[in-house]
């Protein structure tokens, strides 16, 4: 997607070889406009996929799913990373190792979201080991739900969650994807 590579060349902070910070568009401060596009996108590349529902993980996930279940007309559940009061009833947990964090947290949807009917788009900002995803894949399998595929803003293909997934035999469409982070430089595949 031209209009998010532009985004990541003029405002990307190349923090390390490994990672990419995009505080001023996608993880602090949100370009609606941009968010809208890559709704569509996300929506073109999975409207055959008979999607009837999203799910990401709060909280940088949430604003390219929820411009995608615009799109699609679909709900959008974010996984929780903390057990909220309001979450007390039956749950969906899996552990998830934090990339950026370099901990493990464990995220939650509650049982009565999902259902053995679903089939999930999952959708991520960033793919990296693909730890996040794998544990959104595990929560649709706990609900005996099918995965539709996966939508990923930015993936950083010199790491190796793209193979990972695709191992499993999910389809992973990716609007950017980036070969090389080294000496400060966004490489991009394409
Ligand atoms: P994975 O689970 O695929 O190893 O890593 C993906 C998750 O880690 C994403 O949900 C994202 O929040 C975070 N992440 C991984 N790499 C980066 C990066 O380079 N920049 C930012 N901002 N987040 C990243």
């Amino acid at each position: 997607m031209e209009l998010l590579k532009k985004k990541i060349v003029e405002e990307g902070v190349v923090l390390s070889d490994q990672v990419l910070k995009v505080d001023s568009f996608l993880n602090h401060q949100i370009d609606p406009s941009l968010m809208q596009e890559i709704g569509r996108a996300f929506a073109n590349r999975f409207r055959e996929s008979g999607v009837t529902k999203i799910v990401t993980i709060e909280s940088s996930g949430i604003a390219p799913a929820v411009m995608a279940g615009l799109e699609l007309g679909v709900p959008v559940i974010f996984a929780r990373k903390r057990k909220s009061l309001t979450l007390q009833d039956d749950l969906y947990t899996e552990k998830v190792y934090s990339f950026t964090k370099k901990e493990e947290s464990e995220v939650s949807v509650s049982r009565r979201l999902l259902s053995p009917i679903d089939r999930v788009l999952l959708i991520d900002d960033f793919l990296a080991n693909g730890e996040a995803a794998l544990a959104m894949a595990r929560i649709v399998e706990q609900a005996s739900a099918n995965v539709a595929g996966i939508g990923i803003v930015i993936e950083k293909a010199f790491q190796n969650g793209n193979s990972k997934l695709k191992e499993k035999g999910y389809q992973v469409e990716s609007l950017a994807r980036i070969a090389s982070l080294k000496s400060g430089f966004v490489e991009f595949i394409d």
